[in-house]
């Protein structure tokens, strides 16, 4: 029996603000999600095994993650100055990454098959081999929950759990799917 007191306290040494119950069954992979990772707005699509395509077709995304009922959300929220304060959504999103990194070493000790979802690109290796070569991680490498078709915002709330935590505060969401 998988203990989640004991896994949302290892996500908070981790370094995540805000943890949640994730119910499996409320996750929609939408299409729509992935046409938005294809305006490669971030740049990455096309160049890492963790975005679409090398990730993998939406149905297969949904083929891995329908193997779990139950897991958490991992959320880390941070304050900016304004609107405008670049300097720190690029430290809470490297928190984020952070977190997820240390995070996804330790359930991987005790749950080999737990999914980590995080945000962005996987960054574990300097330049990432797609698509020349298989990935060099294939266990650790960790894809964002929109490569997977995801709406973060909708999971949230369909867990009952805030994504907007006021004016002026900016939130990464991740996953882990264990059970
Ligand atoms: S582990 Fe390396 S090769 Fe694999 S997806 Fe991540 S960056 Fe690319």
């Amino acid at each position: 029996m998988v203990d989640y007191d004991k896994i949302k306290e290892l996500a908070l040494e981790s370094g995540f603000t805000h943890i949640g119950d994730l119910d499996a069954d409320l996750i929609e992979l939408r299409t729509e999600v992935r046409d938005m990772c294809a305006e490669n707005k971030c740049k990455s699509y096309g160049k890492n095994w963790s975005c679409p395509p090398g990730c993998g077709t939406l149905s297969e995304c949904e083929d891995k993650i329908r193997k779990f009922k139950k897991g958490l959300i991992l959320q880390t929220t941070g304050e900016l100055e304004d609107s405008f304060d670049f300097e720190a959504m690029t430290e809470i999103n490297e928190a984020h990454g952070k977190a997820i990194a240390d995070f996804a070493k330790k359930i991987g000790g005790i749950y080999p098959e737990a999914m980590v979802l995080g945000a962005g690109a996987c960054t574990i290796c300097k330049e990432c081999t797609y698509p020349d070569e298989p990935c060099r991680f294939p266990d650790k490498m960790i894809a964002s929950m929109e490569a997977y078709g995801i709406v973060v915002s909708d999971i949230c709330s369909a867990n009952n759990i805030p994504y907007y935590y006021g004016p002026n505060t900016l939130t990464y969401v991740g996953c882990v799917l264990i059970d």
